[in-house]
């Protein structure tokens, strides 16, 4: 899974799909789905008693898409890219962008078996 909530991805396929980054909301299913900012919203219809629409109505709301309808972007390079994992020197775990390398942000903390010297 290396999409996470609150990267920036670009929609490929599907009636959203444009070259503007957007963010992501959630992550769902296990990681094969996300919710993307503005991207599948459709109407909901709510009952009265709804914590976001007391008095009942239509809720626009993010419905989610599959993780492989998206690209990753890094801001970075400004560019659609991929990501991958690896180790830093004090031994935690980061994602980084597989085109300019910069890193993407530390995912678990550090390790003793993963530091090098
Ligand atoms: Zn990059």
């Amino acid at each position: 899974m290396k999409i996470r909530r609150g990267d920036s991805v670009i929609v490929i396929t599907g009636a959203d799909a444009g070259d503007t980054p957007r963010r992501v909301l959630n992550v769902v299913d296990g990681g094969k789905k996300i919710t993307v900012e503005n991207v599948n919203r459709v109407f909901k219809h709510v009952k009265r008693g709804h914590p976001k629409s007391p008095q009942g109505g239509r809720l626009e709301v993010e419905m989610p898409i599959d993780t492989s309808n998206v690209k990753f972007y890094c801001e970075a390079c400004s560019a659609p890219t991929r990501v991958g994992y690896r180790y830093t020197k004090d031994g935690s775990k980061e994602r980084f962008c597989k085109s300019c390398s910069a890193s993407v942000g530390t995912i678990s903390p550090a390790k003793a078996k993963y530091q090098q010297q």
